[in-house]
């Protein structure tokens, strides 16, 4: 059976024959339990599948953190999760009073896991409610909506993270290490791709003012940020192309599949697809010397990958707690967040997605110099 602490609180009692002790409760300066005080409280803005199913569920596995409030626009959620997650009626927020959040001292940092044009709204009003940020995959829908959210950030002085749950999970840093320091020779080509079949075509991801395209958005961006951390490099040309729909019907305002190729300084090109009609998920790099690859390289996990040497050996872990336990360490020790899962990192990649969509549309190479 689990020991819990109160029960050890309550044989020591009884071992001491239950005379009336009281046990003093340690506190952090703003007087709450210092063993809540060791972790970071965060409230995630948006109670959609993703903090559902992954983020609620590795914020128990957490050690830095903690899930201490909600901000919702559906009442019966709100009711499900202060229940569930034993959430006091204090740390519940809707849209309208998200900014009362100031006031609040449990809450360290909030998550905002809204539709892509959300982000910069939610993003900027929590900066200036003085929290720290993690802001969901893509930062923005356009790169000037990132820099305001950075400006806002850095005007409260407030750290921005971008949910770049892969910069810690091993079997991607290996890559990252295997391409970055070149183990099997300079790298000569990239296949990067990332897409699935997608469902309810009712969904805001289909609609292009909310999502700012389709699945060059929504994965593509991984596939974007694959090929950037196996070579280490930023890209200086794109070509894009977009394939013919073939459900135009629910296709109407959004790509189906798009196709793109990056040139890196070193000479290193990449090929990627990202698609909403078929499944793909692979980061392939052939080097002078060999070649590399993950696949699964971009979901949840386990991600599997394999060199011309055998296979990669990592350790398996949740990516969602992982990400989160490695940014909240950073912000409790008072380190500046490193630059590769910050807002630069993010509006680097959104940079990008407009750099594809333009090249798609123009049909030109588009310089990135
Ligand atoms: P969902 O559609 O499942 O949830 C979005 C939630 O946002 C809704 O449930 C709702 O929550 C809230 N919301 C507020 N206004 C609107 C609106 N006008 N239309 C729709 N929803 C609204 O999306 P996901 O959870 O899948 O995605 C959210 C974000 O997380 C996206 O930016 C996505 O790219 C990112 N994401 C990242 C992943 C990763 O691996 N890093 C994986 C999946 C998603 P409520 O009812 O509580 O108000």
């Amino acid at each position: 059976m689990k020991h819990t602490a109160s029960q050890s609180r309550r044989q020591f009692l009884a071992s001491v024959g239950g005379a009336a002790l009281t046990i003093p409760t340690l506190t952090d300066a703003w007087g709450r339990p210092l063993q809540q005080a060791r972790k970071l409280g965060v409230a995630l803005v948006g109670l959609g599948s993703y903090s559902k199913n992954r983020l609620a569920p590795a914020l128990q596995l957490t050690q830095n953190c903690r899930l201490a409030g909600i901000v919702t626009g559906t009442p019966a959620k709100a009711e499900e999760w202060t229940k569930k997650y034993d959430i006091p009626q204090t740390n519940v927020y809707d849209y309208k009073t998200f900014d009362r959040i100031i006031d609040n001292k449990d809450i360290d940092v909030v998550y905002v896991v809204l539709p892509n044009s959300m982000h910069a709204e939610y993003v900027i009003r929590a900066a200036q409610a003085g929290k720290h940020v993690i802001c969901e995959k893509p930062m923005a829908i356009t790169e000037a909506d990132c820099q305001r959210m950075i400006d806002a950030c850095k005007k409260a002085n407030q750290q921005l993270a971008v949910g770049y749950r892969l910069h810690y999970e091993p079997f991607t840093k290996e890559v990252m290490r295997l391409g970055q320091e070149k183990v099997f020779g300079p790298i000569k080509f990239i296949e990067s791709s990332d897409g699935f079949r997608i469902g309810d075509p009712t969904q805001w991801r289909m609609k292009k003012a909310m999502a700012g395209g389709g699945p060059l958005m929504d994965v593509g961006i991984y596939a974007i940020q694959g090929a950037r951390y196996v070579t280490g490099e930023e890209p200086i040309s794109v070509t894009a192309q977009l394939s013919p729909k073939t459900e135009p019907q629910k296709f109407k305002e959004v790509e189906e599949t798009i196709f793109w190729q990056f040139r890196f300084p070193s000479g290193a090109v990449s090929n990627s697809t990202s698609s909403y009609t078929a499944g793909i998920e692979r980061l392939y790099a052939s080097c002078e010397k060999g070649w590399f690859e993950l696949s699964p390289a971009f979901g949840y996990g386990p991600l599997k990958g394999r060199t011309s040497n055998g296979p990669i050996e990592q350790p398996v872990v949740n990516h969602q707690a992982t990400h989160m336990d490695a940014v909240c360490k950073d912000l409790m020790d008072g380190k500046t967040l490193p630059d590769h899962i910050t807002g630069v990192e993010g509006k680097r990649d959104v940079r990008l997605l407009q750099a594809i969509y333009r090249a798609a549309e123009t049909g030109k190479v588009v310089d990135l110099k």
